[in-house]
């Protein structure tokens, strides 16, 4: 029985993989079934664990990310992935020496499957606290845009302004909607060797979404997120939108005195400008489109 379920599963999946033509996360572009049934395959989505800062570590797949925090007095997992990529995540996690039964909190960027898919898991197999929005709790609830995933039980809304403090470490929640309607952004220290930088991460970035309204929205947050000057450190949900991979590389060759390659304030507010001209530019195809 337990045999069929997953062969019906397969079937589910690459029934909706053939049906979704959009990314998932990323801007705009067609993606083919073929390359959305590779996203899900943990085998070519497999990325060997690595340390960016003294308190960060990447634990996520190739296309979609996930983060661990480590504070004196727990982790903090940064969005779940889904699916056998969320195993990839519980296997780096204790590749890198941590134990996930350490998770005390599990925040989740916004609710589509990618990011939100494995915070049941991570409730029932080792009793993480999941924070994500009001209003993307809500999503939850409702029927999955793009792929199925088992509805996580409601624990925290992470409102906008609001903070999370763990052991010496305060993480601040943005409520910046636009991408799904109830997308968190948030603020953290980092620390380099000792020596802090702060970081931020934008928690919904793709422009697959659409409305006039939704569009708006997702212009004030970004002109918001303009607005806040001081970070220095782009942490993204997807690798591919702030170059980890590459910075990682860089990173791995650092030399003394060198400064940190993830550390790199211009080109997160150039990054910024980039998104507002293409939402500015959707916005005009959206009114023109009469779409509400
Ligand atoms: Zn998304």
């Amino acid at each position: 029985m337990k045999l069929k379920s997953t062969v019906l599963k397969k079937i589910k999946r690459a029934l909706s993989a053939a049906v979704i033509a959009a990314a998932v996360c990323i801007p705009q572009g067609l993606v083919s079934a073929a390359e959305l049934s590779d996203r899900d395959n943990p085998e070519l989505q497999r990325v060997e664990p690595f340390q960016v800062f003294d308190n960060l570590y990447y634990v996520g797949a190739k296309w979609v990310s996930a983060w661990l925090y480590v504070t004196d007095q727990g982790l903090i997992l940064i969005d779940s992935l889904y699916g056998d990529l969320t195993d990839l995540a519980i296997e780096n996690i204790r590749t890198l020496g941590f134990d996930p039964n350490d998770i005390s909190y599990l925040i989740v960027t916004h609710a589509h499957y990618d990011h939100v898919g494995g915070a049941r898991r991570f409730q029932d197999e080792f009793g993480a606290v999941v924070m994500m929005t009001e209003t993307d709790w809500q999503m939850t609830t409702e029927p999955a845009i793009y792929q199925e995933y088992p509805t996580p039980i409601r624990h925290l809304a992470a409102n906008d302004g609001s903070t999370l403090t763990l052991g010496r470490e305060q993480l601040q929640f943005f409520e910046t909607p636009g991408h799904t309607p109830g997308v968190l952004s948030l603020a953290f220290t980092v620390y380099d060797d000792g020596y802090p930088r702060e970081a931020f991460m934008f928690g919904g970035v793709g422009l697959n979404f659409s409305g006039v309204e939704r569009t708006e929205s997702y212009i004030n947050s970004v002109e918001r997120l303009q607005k806040m000057r001081g970070i220095e450190v782009n942490i993204p949900n997807h690798e591919s939108t702030a170059g980890v991979f590459a910075r990682n590389e860089r990173l791995k060759n650092r030399k003394e005195g060198e400064p940190h390659p993830f550390v790199d304030p211009d080109t997160y507010y150039t990054w910024l400008e980039e998104l507002l001209a293409a939402a500015e530019e959707k916005l005009v195809q959206e009114r023109a489109a009469g779409n509400p």
